[in-house]
């Protein structure tokens, strides 16, 4: 028998959600509830996004406050989950000829990872990998990549994309709280249609007529190219864990990719 671990996509929107319960967050807790616990989570996060390709391995990597104008308590969060050092260079290994760099002190769990990870997994035990978005490279490049971390999936490691399939943080609209403005919610709905019917079109968005609002900057939705990658090469789409907007111009929408 050989199992896959299930993979998702999460929208993880404001950090306030590091704190916050909400049904976004009870959604990632039931889901990382509803998973044989994993040997690492390896995160492909919006918030660790530049110009190489690398792979974090420190043994304890730090938890990064990547952000500013937020409570205190925000700032006190701490997410104490070791690295796995050996993993990191399983993940070298296993794409090459694609490069990817060992990150022994640079990086370590930003915000778009703990905000998520707080709730999946509280006792920060499962050890946790980012691996950091290539901002040089074009969305192929991010597809194919996913798809080749395919095999992990197979050694007990949940591989989660992290970030928002609909980020425009110039259009907030702080008097629409759970709403997404027409252009939002098109989008959305049509990437869902993508990712539930055939995940290995995605490439196909950047052509949609509100790509550019939906996506002013790639760093948020690229994360949704490793798990299409991913459903790619395990030959199935993923369903819809949850969905909804906020302020008008973010998507929450998560996707999972089951084990089966
Ligand atoms: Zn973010």
């Amino acid at each position: 028998m050989s199992e896959l671990m299930p993979a998702a996509f999460i929208g993880h929107g404001s950090p306030m959600n590091a704190l916050d319960h909400n049904r976004y967050t009870a959604c990632w807790t039931n889901f990382a509830a509803s998973i044989p616990k994993p040997s690492a989570v390896l995160v492909i996060s919006a918030h660790w996004y530049v110009n190489i390709t690398a792979v974090t391995a420190m043994k304890i990597p730090r938890t990064i406050h990547d952000f500013y104008g937020f409570p205190q308590p925000l700032f006190d969060v701490q997410y104490p989950a070791p690295g796995d050092p050996q993993l990191a260079q399983r993940v070298i290994d296993l794409v090459e000829p694609t490069y990817v760099g060992l990150d022994a002190d640079s990086w370590g769990i930003d915000h778009g990872t703990w905000s998520v990870l707080v709730h999946m997994f509280p006792q920060a035990d499962v050890p946790v990998l980012q691996l950091s978005i290539n901002a040089e490279l074009p969305f192929d490049y991010h597809f194919n990549l996913g798809a080749k971390l395919h095999a992990l999936r197979s050694e007990g490691v949940l591989i989660l994309g992290s970030g928002n399939v609909v980020h425009n943080l110039r259009l907030i609209d702080w008097h629409l709280p759970g709403e997404g403005r027409d252009w939002a919610r098109r989008f959305d709905d049509d990437m869902r249609e993508i990712m539930t019917n055939d995940p290995g079109d995605l490439g196909t968005a950047s052509a949609h007529a509100d790509y550019a609002l939906a996506v002013p900057t790639p760093d948020h939705f690229l994360p949704l190219a490793y798990v299409a990658g991913l459903s790619a090469a395990a030959n199935t789409n993923t369903t819809t864990l949850i969905d909804g907007y906020e302020m008008g111009s973010l998507s929450m929408t998560a996707y999972e990719l089951s084990g089966e």
